[in-house]
C-alpha cells in the first residue's frame, strides 16, 4: 500500500469573504476520495490553543464540524469523539489540534499556511483512511470573539471540515471552500448552498436532484476538461457549480427544484488550477459559454428529485478578457457598494452586467483592467450570493462567481435581562436586541448554552449553563456566521461556601480580625452579624476578611449573601466575650532560619491568657503554620517564643491564641533557607485560592481593536499572495 499526503492551505485576502457555492471533489490519479462510512469521529486535543484561555475553541470546533452535518439531502455524520491528550496526527484517530510549535513540520517559517487538512487514501481507490486538521499556530494566532488581526477558529474549521470530507476548493469568491480567507469577515462559517451541495455529492441522501451534461471543447466533438460549470436560478441566485471530468461530463447533486441558467467558465479567474488538490485536467482554452447564450440563456427546470440532462454545449473560442476577482462584497438588503472587478484585456465599453432583478448597477466605469459600478441590492433582495458578468461590447463575457453576496443585518445584543446568574447554570433569562436570527446560538465566556429559543428577531430567551465564578462575554452567533459580543455581560456567582473561620471568639467592643474561609466569595457578596452588614476585606473567592462589630456577649451567627443565589447562614459562627481580645503591636527579630530555634520577643497586651503562639502561618488564610517549641509569658505585654521548624523558607504571620479562644495575628516573619530536601512541600493550606474574581474581570475584558490595525501577521500573508501573483498556492503535494 502506497499512501499520500495532501496538504491544503489557507491563505488571507484582505477582504472578506462569504459563503456560497462551487463544490469540487478531491481526485486524485482518477479516484475521488471517498470515506469507507458517512460517520466519522474527530478528536479535539486538549492543550487547546495558546491563545484561547476559556476553552471556546470548544463550541467552535462543534459547530464547524456541525455545519456540515446539518446539510439536508446529506447523510455525512461528523461526531465528537474522545478528547485526546496528544498533539500527534499519526494515529488513526482524527485529531484537530492546534501546533504551536511546528512540531508537525507543516508550518515551516513563511510558509503561510494558516491551517492544514492531511489527507491519507488508498491509491487503488481514494478511501480515505487518515485525516486531521492543524492549524498553525506557530505563526498565526487565533480567536472566537472577533479579535482582528487573529484567524477565527469557526471559520478557518469550516473550511478546513470540508477538505475532510473530501472537497476541494471552489473558484466562487463567496465558497466556504475558495482558498483565502479574511481576518476581518468570518462569513466561511456558514456554508453556501454550493458547499452544501458538495456535503450532498460526497455522501447522498435519497431523493436528491441529479444534473447531467456534456461540455465539447470549441469547434470540435471532443470532450472539454476542467471546465467549471455553474447553475443560478433564473432569478439570479448562484446555486451550485462543478468540473467537468476528463471526457467533459459533469454531474450537479443536491440542487433545490428551481429553474436554471448554467453556463460554463475556464478556471482562471481570482482561483486556478494551482489552487486545486485534485490532478485531472483543467482545459482553460474557451471562452465563457451559456447554454443558450448569454442574452437568452436556456431555461432548464429542475423539480423535487429529479434528473435532469442538459445536452451538450460546445464552448466559445477562448477570447483575450480575463478577469480575475477575488473578493466579496457583503450587502445587506437595499445598500449598495463599489465593486470592482479587475482583470486584463478589457475592452473599451465593457460594461458590468448582473442578470438578476435582486441587484441593480449604476455608474459604471471601466478600462483595460476593470470594470467598476456602484451595486445595490434591492430591498427585498434574496439572501444568496450573485455573479457578476464584465461584458464586452461585442457580447464576449467573464464571470465574476459569488462575488456579491447579499446578507442579513448584523446581530447586536444590547442587553441581558439578569446580569447575576447562578454558577449553577439552568437559569432562564433573556437576550434583547436586533437581527438575530432563528438557530442562533449563544456563548457564555466558553460555555454554550444547550437551550436557545427564539422569540423573535429582538429576543432570545437562553437557559444559562453552569460555569465558573467568573465575569463573561456573551456572544450570540447567527447561523450566517455573523456574531455579537456583549462585553463582561453576565456574572456568574454561587451561593457561598463556608469551610471554617478564625479567631471563633473575639472582644464585644468590636475590631476582631476573622479569616473566613470557603468558595464563591465575591466583591459583591454581603455579610451580617445577627442582621447587622459588616464591612469585610475580599482576598479571594475562597478567602474574606472580616472586621467584626461590636456586639453584646453571646453567640452569633453569619448570613453571607451572593447575588442571584440563596442566602447561606452559619449559626454559632462565632461568641463574643467581655474579656479584650490579646493584640500583638511589635516582634523581634523579624526572621530566622527555616529549622527553627529562634527566640521571638513580642511585645502587645492581654498576653497573660495566651496559651499558644503559631508561626509560618499564611497571612491570607490565617491557616497553616506550626507551633512555638516553646512559649514563655514575660507579662501582660511581652511574650517569648521559640519558632519551630518550617516547611518552607518565605514569609509569613504568626498568631497568639489565648485559652478561650481569642487571638491575634501578625505578619511579618521570614523563615530563611533552601527548601531542597527536607520533605518541606511548600504551603499546607487548606481552602487556599484559586479563583480570584476581580483577576477573572481582568482576564476576560477584550480590546477590540480598529480594523485599520491589521497585524503583520496580515502583512505577511498579503506579500505572500502578491509574490504568487494570484497562482496562490492552494494545495502542496508530497
Ligand atoms: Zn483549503
Amino acid at each position: 500500500m502506497r499512501i499520500k499526503y495532501i496538504a491544503t492551505t489557507v491563505v488571507c485576502a484582505l477582504l472578506g469573504v462569504a459563503a456560497t457555492q462551487a463544490y469540487i471533489r478531491i481526485t486524485l490519479g482518477g479516484k475521488t476520495l471517498n470515506w469507507s462510512s458517512n460517520t466519522i469521529s474527530y478528536n479535539i486535543h486538549t492543550a487547546g490553543s495558546d491563545d484561547i484561555s476559556d476553552n471556546s475553541h470548544i463550541p467552535a470546533i462543534e459547530h464547524a464540524f456541525q455545519s456540515w452535518s446539518d446539510v439536508s439531502g446529506s447523510n455525512i455524520n461528523l461526531v465528537r469523539g474522545a478528547d485526546t491528550a496528544s498533539g500527534s496526527t499519526g494515529g488513526s484517530g482524527h485529531t484537530i489540534t492546534f501546533d504551536e510549535t511546528n512540531s508537525s513540520g507543516f508550518f515551516p517559517s513563511g510558509s503561510g499556511i494558516v491551517a492544514i487538512t492531511p489527507i491519507t487514501y488508498m491509491l487503488a481507490d481514494g478511501r480515505i483512511t487518515d485525516a486531521d486538521i492543524l492549524f498553525n499556530g506557530n505563526q498565526f494566532t487565533f480567536s472566537t470573539d472577533q479579535t482582528p488581526g487573529t484567524f477565527d477558529v469557526q471559520d478557518i474549521l469550516a473550511h478546513e471540515v470540508g477538505h475532510f470530507i473530501g472537497l476541494d476548493h471552489s473558484p466562487v469568491v463567496s465558497g466556504t471552500m475558495w482558498p483565502y480567507v479574511s481576518q476581518t469577515q468570518w462569513l466561511h462559517r456558514s456554508l453556501s448552498q454550493d458547499d452544501e451541495a458538495g456535503a450532498i455529492a460526497v455522501a447522498t441522501g435519497s431523493g436528491q436532484t441529479k444534473v447531467t451534461g456534456t461540455i465539447r471543447k470549441p469547434g470540435s466533438t471532443s470532450g472539454l476538461a476542467g471546465a467549471i460549470v455553474s447553475a443560478s436560478l433564473t432569478d439570479g441566485r448562484f446555486i451550485a457549480s462543478t468540473t467537468t471530468n476528463s471526457n467533459g461530463n459533469f454531474t450537479l447533486r443536491g440542487m433545490p427544484a428551481g429553474d436554471y441558467y448554467i453556463h460554463i467558465d475556464p478556471l482562471e479567474g481570482g482561483m486556478s488550477s494551482a489552487n486545486l488538490t485534485s490532478n485531472s485536467s483543467i482545459s482553460t482554452a474557451f471562452a465563457p459559454t451559456f447554454y443558450g447564450g448569454f442574452d437568452n440563456p436556456t431555461l432548464f427546470s429542475l423539480t423535487p428529485g429529479a434528473q435532469l440532462g442538459c445536452g451538450v454545449l460546445t464552448a466559445n473560442a477562448d477570447i483575450a478578457m480575463r478577469e480575475s476577482a477575488s473578493s466579496t462584497t457583503l450587502l445587506e438588503q437595499g445598500t449598495s457598494s463599489l465593486v470592482t472587478i479587475y482583470g486584463s484585456s478589457i475592452p473599451v465599453g465593457a460594461t458590468m452586467v448582473a442578470k438578476t432583478n435582486e441587484l441593480t448597477i449604476s455608474n459604471i466605469t471601466s478600462n483595460s483592467s476593470y470594470v467598476r459600478a456602484t451595486v445595490t441590492a434591492n430591498s427585498a433582495a434574496m439572501v444568496a450570493s450573485y455573479n457578476l458578468y464584465i461584458k464586452a461590447p461585442n457580447g464576449d463575457f467573464e464571470t465574476a462567481s459569488g462575488v456579491v453576496e447579499v446578507i442579513q443585518p448584523a446581530p447586536n445584543l444590547a442587553a441581558v435581562s439578569q446580569f447575576k446568574v447562578s454558577t449553577a447554570g439552568g437559569e432562564t433569562i433573556t437576550l434583547s436586541g436586533t437581527n438575530f436570527q432563528d438557530g442562533a446560538f449563544v456563548l457564555f465566556g466558553g460555555y454554550e448554552s444547550d437551550e436557545v429559543t427564539f422569540i423573535d428577531s429582538n429576543t432570545l430567551s437562553v437557559v444559562t449553563p453552569a460555569v465558573p465564578l467568573s465575569l463573561v462575554d456573551v456572544a450570540v452567533h447567527n447561523p450566517d456566521g455573523q456574531q455579537t459580543v456583549l462585553s463582561e455581560g453576565v456574572a456568574f456567582t454561587g451561593q457561598a461556601v463556608f469551610t471554617q473561620s478564625w479567631p471563633t471568639k473575639g472582644q464585644s467592643t468590636g475590631g476582631t480580625h476573622v479569616f473566613i474561609n470557603g468558595d464563591n466569595f465575591n466583591g459583591v457578596s454581603k455579610f451580617y452579624i445577627d442582621g447587622q452588614q459588616v464591612a469585610f476585606t475580599f482576598k479571594s473567592a475562597k478567602i474574606v476578611h472580616l472586621q467584626m462589630p461590636a456586639h453584646a456577649p453571646g453567640a452569633v451567627e453569619l448570613t453571607i449573601e451572593n447575588p442571584a443565589s440563596p442566602d447561606l447562614v452559619v449559626s454559632d459562627f462565632f461568641e463574643f466575650v467581655s474579656t479584650s481580645d490579646p493584640s500583638i503591636s511589635d516582634f523581634t527579630p523579624r526572621k530566622g532560619p527555616r529549622g527553627g530555634g529562634t527566640i521571638v520577643d513580642l511585645f502587645g497586651g492581654g498576653f497573660e491568657g495566651v496559651t499558644e503562639v503559631w508561626f509560618g502561618v499564611d497571612p491570607v488564610t490565617g491557616l497553616g503554620g506550626k507551633m512555638a517549641s516553646a512559649t514563655s509569658i514575660v507579662s501582660a505585654a511581652e511574650l517569648k517564643a521559640t519558632t519551630a521548624n518550617n516547611s518552607a523558607s518565605g514569609n509569613y504571620a504568626l498568631k497568639i491564641i489565648t485559652a478561650s479562644g481569642q487571638g491575634a495575628v501578625m505578619s511579618g516573619f521570614t523563615f530563611e533557607g533552601s527548601n531542597l530536601g527536607s520533605g518541606g512541600e511548600g504551603f499546607d493550606i487548606p481552602g487556599g485560592c484559586s479563583v480570584d474574581f476581580e483577576r477573572e474581570q481582568q482576564a476576560d475584558f477584550r480590546v477590540l481593536m480598529p480594523q485599520y490595525l491589521l497585524t503583520i501577521v496580515g502583512w505577511l500573508i498579503l506579500r505572500n499572495r502578491l509574490a504568487k501573483r494570484r497562482k496562490k498556492v492552494g494545495v502542496k503535494l508530497d
